[in-house]
């Protein structure tokens, strides 16, 4: 199977190259050059466009930003559609619109071509290790003909019904994961302001019923003050955008998430973007007046 890649970002990157060490031939394309001169020198192929990616490939995965990325890459000048091939296998395993998703789907089935949605939550930790969870939309037979891909880069693989479930069941993971890390933030800085230890506060926690993947992964960033994306802060602002856009379409009030996006908006505007997103801490020690990695929470 000939596969190509396209979006060597925080998370394509480690995926592509667990693929190339599993030992398929890829052929990549990125938007700046350099991280394909990395690709190439572990063994895949570099590509100048995805119209000449889609030409070597039979399968082509995507690991793209945004839906305008996706559209971009797929449907724009050089794009993808132009070099596919009967029978060419398109596997978006961004998070994007899974309205757009089913849109790209139809445009590649009046070519002849298949896609899937598969996108993916484990973080950059998650596409090292090539244990993500991927959840896929898409045809059965088109799902099996990507397994022995998914099962690289994936330790969960769940076929979650047609295209575009893969996306909707992502958006319902971001919620839980925005309102998570949250709520940690909230928690730590109240804790911080008391002046329990917020080391010994995170050990506690992380025994019971507040344990989560969130506080494990992200706890002991957090009180280094370590805010190097991981997952940006513009990401999951773009992904909570998407929860608000198609709960609007299907008339779900999102009222939690609503909120939540807000602290994400305030981060943004204070120039926060591109820190990871476990930084939503910074809201409310903005509000407490403390920082909970100094200790400067001083005692109650
Ligand atoms: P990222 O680090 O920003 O990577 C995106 C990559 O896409 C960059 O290398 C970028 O190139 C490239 N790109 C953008 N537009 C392009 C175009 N038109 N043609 C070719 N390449 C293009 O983002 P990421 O963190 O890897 O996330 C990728 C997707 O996975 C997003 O949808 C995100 O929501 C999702 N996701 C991320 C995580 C995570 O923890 N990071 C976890 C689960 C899901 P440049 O080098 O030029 O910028």
């Amino acid at each position: 199977m000939k596969v190509g890649f396209i979006g060597l970002g925080i998370m394509g990157r480690p995926m592509a190259l667990n693929l190339v060490r599993a030992g398929f031939r890829l052929v990549v394309h990125n938007r700046s050059r350099q991280v394909v001169d990395a690709l190439a020198a572990a063994g895949a192929r570099g590509a100048g466009s995805p119209k000449e990616v889609a030409a070597a490939s039979d399968v082509v995965i995507t690991m793209l930003p945004d839906s305008p990325d996706v559209e971009q890459v797929v449907l724009g000048t050089d794009g993808l559609i132009d070099g596919i091939r009967f029978g060419t296998l398109l596997v978006d395993m961004s998070t994007i619109n899974p309205l757009v998703s089913r849109k790209v789907g139809g445009a590649m089935a009046a070519r002849g071509a298949a896609m899937l949605d598969a996108p993916v939550s484990g973080g950059e930790k998650g596409a090292i290790d090539g244990t993500l969870s991927i959840m896929v939309g898409g045809e059965s037979r088109d799902v099996e003909r990507a397994r022995p891909l998914f099962d690289v880069m994936g330790r969960t693989v769940t076929h979650m019904g047609p295209l575009g479930s893969g996306g909707f069941t992502k958006l319902a993971n971001q919620i839980i994961v925005a309102v998570n890390l949250s709520a940690i933030g909230e928690a730590l800085v109240l804790g911080a302001r008391s002046g329990v230890d917020p080391e010994k506060m995170i050990q506690a926690l992380s025994g019971g019923m507040a344990a989560s993947r969130c506080l494990e992964l992200k706890g002991g960033k957090i009180l280094s003050g370590d805010f190097e994306p991981g997952f940006k802060i513009d990401l999951h602002a773009k992904d909570l955008r998407l929860v608000r856009q198609t709960a609007d379409a299907l008339g779900v009030a999102i009222p939690t998430t609503a909120l939540v996006e807000q602290y994400l908006t305030a981060l943004r505007t204070r120039g926060k973007g591109g820190e990871d997103h476990s930084a939503i801490i910074r809201f409310f020690e903005d509000l407490a007046g403390i920082e909970v990695r100094n200790g400067s929470g001083g005692g109650y």
